[in-house]
């Protein structure tokens, strides 16, 4: 059983896992029955979480089998739960890039005037390239936009952007993959094959790796960042309980 699952979640992209979510739902609760790990998205508890990641890249422990999430939406959710007005204030929110395991609880949230903007994703409301978007300055409260600037062509551009869609005093998340143990961001436009991208930046669509540089790299946008360490709040059980991953942290943007 357990080399079927990470055989299926091997080669599924996680998109169609979701869409087919029902059937974990109906099973994991039987087949992962327990209390040793506990998912802070949809409050399940189960013996393990499963298994996630490309190839080399698998992660043992990290997929929440009820409703598919992973160690970052668990963190992020965290915080929204319990650091932020998110579910409580009325507040106008653009969510780039929507992660699907959020899209619908998201949308549902009545305090939440709630707009998603994509290149091209059906799940968006809006579609625009990020590095000139076609809104007005001012207009949101709230911006998440996770696991893209490591994609986009001038993350710097992009940044400017959607600081200029804020409204001062508004927050956001932005989220990227991150190697900790480089100082400076890793980029290089010349490496273009998708297999050579993977190997140099970690995946096949990236084109750049950040290092802990990346806060510098909002701040020169002109966002105001603070790094968010979850570990230092959370008994250490409770972070393993969860199945954070180790050493990330969360980056919250704020515009004056
Ligand atoms: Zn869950």
């Amino acid at each position: 059983m357990k080399s079927f699952f990470k055989f299926i979640l091997n080669v599924v992209p996680r998109p169609i896992l979701i869409r087919l979510s029902y059937i974990f739902k109906f099973f994991a609760p039987f087949l992962m029955k327990g209390d040793n790990v506990e998912c802070t998205v949809c409050e399940h508890k189960f013996r393990k979480f499963l298994p996630y990641g490309y190839n080399d890249g698998q992660r043992d422990n990290v997929l929440c089998p009820y409703d598919l999430t992973l160690e970052r939406h668990r963190l992020m959710w965290t915080y929204l739960k319990t650091k932020s007005n998110f579910f409580t204030d009325k507040l106008k929110v653009m969510h780039i890039a929507p992660e699907q395991c959020f899209y619908k609880t998201f949308r549902a949230q009545e305090n939440l005037d709630y707009t998603t903007g994509d290149l091209e994703s059906p799940l968006a409301d809006l579609h625009f390239d990020l590095h000139n978007i076609p809104l007005e300055d001012n207009l949101y409260d709230v911006i998440f936009c996770n696991h893209v600037m490591e994609h986009v062509k001038d993350d710097v551009q992009c940044m400017k952007e959607l600081l200029r869609i804020m409204k001062p005093g508004g927050w956001g998340i932005l989220q990227v993959p991150a190697d900790y143990s480089r100082d400076t961001t890793y980029e290089d436009p010349t490496i273009t094959d998708p297999k050579e991208r993977e190997k140099h930046f970690g995946q096949y669509d990236h084109v750049r790796l950040y290092g802990t540089n990346y806060p510098d790299v909002l701040r020169s946008a002109g966002f105001e960042v603070e790094e968010y360490d979850y570990k230092k709040e959370l008994k250490e059980e409770d972070y393993k309980r969860y199945r954070f991953q180790e050493d990330e942290l969360l980056y919250i943007v704020r515009k004056k």
